[in-house]
């Protein structure tokens, strides 16, 4: 799964205390093992429910009276056991989401024919099976799709909806005949039946687990090209084709890739990428085998509207998933405590794949912004380690998070630079090749890794996946040498606990040859021998997952130097210097003075951060005396930098420069800088007389400008743009600006759309989210008087995390009661994490303002 949501959650510090985790599971008996399912299912489309029936082949090896299997909002009109004359008693248990069929007299051990004839819902969120309505051009369109991660494959088919539970499936639907059906697998045959409808039936899958399932159903068209014997294709609703050209493409380069890396074929006849209308508060895309579900937006390109970064995300969404037809579909992990290992490798894989086919892109400069997301939430209360206990379906939910997926992506990268490319490698093949069609445990990765490194590798994976938390390197200046001493980087009371880990460590001195590899723990601190003035880079290319603190000598000698860098180690040092200063292990007038060094003509990915830092500053300094000063700062920082790029794209011009000029922008827009609003204003006035005069980057960043400073005419404006749009892609961005306006009166009118029927359903919660960012509290507020009308907008997966997270860029210490009010009387005990998360960020957040914006103040004062 690729996540599409800003705010993702974090665990509570409970569910690190070591539980022992297989004891505590919620799992359904052992003793009756599913081989194969034979799945019909006939969707009606208008009336929003499902027929199915179901034969499953399974194996008794204790004898029972019971059958346990999951279900969730399905009802049973017959269930039969072949060979078994009696039918069984069937009792749901709606919390349990499961089905228990009970028999008069035990089932002997053996082999058996289980049918269930059911019905069920099709749902208005991405859960089990869902609807997606859209404006076409014969009027509106449904088309139907399933998502089962983690745990609603149940919604569709009663079955052993655990992910170690893998069976064949053969999946059969009736549908109308003028419509596409997709699955996993290629169409085996079709056959026209009366009143307009046919059957068509899917070829037998290989063993997988149930949430792999997919099935798809509209007025869709295909575009596809064979690789490597593969038939690969792009399906989008009917003429919207060329929209998925580039998805192809990208999908065409990166199979022989992966089959080249894992060393296995791939193992299905085909792979379609689904694009689907809509979007969800809790992904954007699902790897189910041969068939990965994407919203459009990460899939789909529109010349009119798509950015640079769109572009990019395209690419890397479409690797992340393909990487999962390997680790997470073909080898899978054994429990949801292992979702690491499917989200972090592909998230990990996803930078390498396309770093190999878009070198230019310099994509492991942009996945320093994603270790960095994970290090914050690593640094304070409410983190977890990678590999955690998970109890139940509800706190897999929230395993899909920053952690899992970013720290997992961090440490990976971490571990293959210590390992060596080629010994990673060869490890990862021999574990593909080992757990294939199976499911597999961390320690059976590090295992094999450990095979074929010539280093120790699984004690430092302990390290880095049991505990929670980021380490520290402290480095001093020594007579010809320096030394590193581990600690620990927290900004609250989360770091308290000693922890010791063994952590690599790559070394340089500035313009020398040679590099250190060390590994440094609590107890085992380096030194390195070192000319009197060199300037050591800790961390050299930033693999490392660790904070580095430069003692004041090294630092000064560091920023010195800043420009001479390398830009991966520019970034480093930024992000570093910014957290330390921020938690107050040294002081901001280190970072401000380093942003201070930012020079046009530099690295754009670096000076996309220098941008992204003040604007985020200037969050912080919301209603507080001190914001003009640093505004005018802020601007005299970002204007030259903004005057070197333009507001037109060069020819030539690369497309991370493409990206700067968002990014730069978006900081502008930030600080209100007059020049910038007046500009977009009169671009935006030539847009509505002629849309042809904006497209991509610029056209994004000019309604960005407009929305955030948009007067009741203006606001309009871009309402009834959102309300003529004709494709959803459009129809999304429009709605999505109408939540970004800093008039509170407009703001609140988007809240209200948000409570009517006139946008497309599953752009609604997008557009409170929206809202969130600028008024976190107005928006939470509104939520939680209007919870359960929202809170039916979403998938389940969604709902005990979406409206805490509305608040997670408020600094109002009042914000924490008011969380814990709404968690109590609507969240489960068990499922808080993301309030947790939030508190503890509302709580970071007004630390930073009390304590740290005065030093702030004053280093600007000195500075005017
Ligand atoms: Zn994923």
């Amino acid at each position: 799964m690729k996540s599409s949501a800003l705010l993702l959650g974090i665990l509570l510090a409970w569910l690190s205390q070591g539980a022992s985790a297989a004891a505590d599971r919620i799992v359904l008996p052992a003793d009756i093992v599913p081989l194969h399912y034979e799945v019909a299912v006939a969707p009606d489309a208008a009336a929003l429910n499902f027929t199915g029936s179901v034969k499953i082949d399974i194996e008794v090896r204790q004898a029972t009276s019971r059958i346990e299997l999951n279900a969730a909002d399905l009802t049973f009109s017959h269930a039969a056991l072949s060979g078994v004359a009696q039918e069984p008693q069937v009792a749901f248990d709606a919390s349990e989401e499961t089905a228990t069929l009970a028999f008069a007299a035990p089932i002997a051990p053996g082999r058996y024919v289980l049918s269930i004839d059911y019905a069920g819902k099709i749902n208005n969120n991405a859960a089990g099976l869902f609807y997606l309505d859209y404006d076409a051009a014969g009027g509106k369109k449904r088309a139907l799709f399933t998502q089962f991660e983690n745990s609603d494959a149940r919604r569709f088919v009663p079955c052993w909806d655990e992910p170690a539970r893998k069976a064949t499936f053969t999946l059969t639907v009736t549908v109308p005949s003028d419509e596409m059906a997709v699955s996993n697998t290629p169409v085996a045959s079709s056959e026209t039946m009366a009143g307009g409808s046919k059957r068509v039936r899917f070829a037998e899958t290989p063993k997988m687990s149930s949430y792999l399932l997919f099935f798809g159903l509209g007025d869709f068209e295909r575009i596809s090209r064979t690789v490597d014997g593969v038939d690969i294709g792009v399906i989008t609703k009917r003429g919207d084709t060329a929209q998925g050209q580039y998805a192809l493409d990208a999908a065409t380069q990166i199979l022989p890739y992966y089959e080249d890396y894992f060393g296995t074929k791939y193992p299905l006849p085909k792979l379609d990428l689904v694009a689907a209308p809509g979007l969800s508060q809790f992904f954007g895309a699902m790897e189910n085998w041969g068939a990965i579900f994407f919203f459009e937006r990460d899939l789909l390109l529109d010349p009119k509207i798509s950015t640079e970064d769109d572009r990019q995300g395209v690419f890397l969404t479409v690797a992340h998933e393909m990487a999962h037809m390997w680790s997470g579909d073909l080898v899978t992990m054994d429990w949801w405590d292992g979702i690491w290992l499917n989200e972090g490798f592909a998230s990990w894989m996803e930078n390498k794949a396309t770093d190999r086919f878009n070198p230019a892109w310099n994509v492991w400069l942009g996945a320093i912004g994603s270790k960095e997301r994970a290090m914050r939430v690593d640094s304070r209360a409410g983190t977890h380690p990678i590999v955690q206990p998970i109890h139940d379906v509800l706190q897999a939910n929230e395993a899909f998070d920053t952690i899992t997926y970013s720290k997992g992506m961090s440490v990976i990268r971490m571990l293959e630079n210590y390992v060596g490319d080629d010994a990673w490698r060869a490890g990862m093949r021999t574990y593909v090749q080992k757990y294939a069609y199976a499911n597999a445990v961390t320690d059976d990765l590090w295992a094999e890794i450990e095979k074929s490194s010539t280093v120790p590798v699984t004690e430092i994976a302990h390290d880095f996946t049991l505990q929670e938390g980021v380490p520290l390197i402290r480095v001093a200046a020594l007579p010809h040498a320096i030394s590193l001493t581990q600690d620990r980087f927290a900004v609250d009371d989360s770091g308290k606990a000693p922890t010791a880990w063994r952590v690599p460590v790559v070394e340089k001195a500035l313009g020398g040859k040679g590099e250190w590899r060390e590994l440094v723990s609590r107890d085992k601190p380096a030194v390195i021998t070192l000319a009197n003035g060199a300037v050591p880079i800790v961390n050299a290319g930033q693999a490392g997952y660790f904070r580095t603190l430069y003692d004041k000598t090294l630092s000064a000698r560091l920023a010195a130097h800043f420009r001479a860098l390398a830009p991966i180690d520019q970034l480093g040092l930024l992000n570093d210097e910014r957290a330390l200063g921020y938690a107050g292990y040294e002081p901001m007038t280190d970072s401000l003075a380093l942003i201070g060094r930012a020079r046009a003509g530099m690295n754009p990915q670096v000076l996309s951060d220098v941008a992204g830092q003040i604007a985020a500053l200037d969050v912080l300094y919301r209603d507080l005396r001190g914001r003009a000063a640093l505004r005018a700062y802020g601007l005299r920082v970002l204007r030259p930098l903004f005057t070197k790029v333009g507001w037109n794209a060069k020819p030539g011009e690369d497309a991370n420069t493409a990206l700067l000029r968002s990014d730069l922008l978006a900081a502008l827009n930030q600080l209100d800088d007059p020049q910038v609003i007046a500009a977009a204003r009169s671009r935006f006035a030539a847009f509505v007389n002629n849309p042809a005069s904006l497209t991509g980057d610029l056209r994004s960043s000019v309604l960005d400008i407009v929305a955030a400073h948009a007067d009741a005419a203006s606001w309009e404006q871009l309402h009834s743009l959102a309300k003529s749009a004709p494709s959803s892609l459009e129809k999304r961005q429009f709605y999505l600006l109408l939540g970004q306006a800093h008039d509170r009166a407009l703001a609140q009118h988007a809240l209200d759309l948000a409570l009517g029927d006139e946008a497309p359903v599953t752009m609604r919660p997008a557009l409170i989210r929206s809202v969130a960012e600028y008024f976190p509290d107005m928006a939470f507020e509104f939520a939680v008087a209007h919870a359960e009308a929202i809170n039916a907008m979403l998938e389940p997966d969604s709902r005990n995390e979406f409206i805490p997270g509305l608040a997670n860029v408020s600094h109002d210490p009042a914000m924490i009661a008011k969380l814990d009010a709404y968690a109590g009387a609507h969240i489960p005990a068990t499922a808080r994490q993301m309030t947790v998360k939030v508190e503890a960020s509302v709580v970071y957040a007004a630390m930073v303002r009390d304590k740290r914006l005065p030093e702030v103040d004053a280093w600007l004062k000195r500075h005017r």
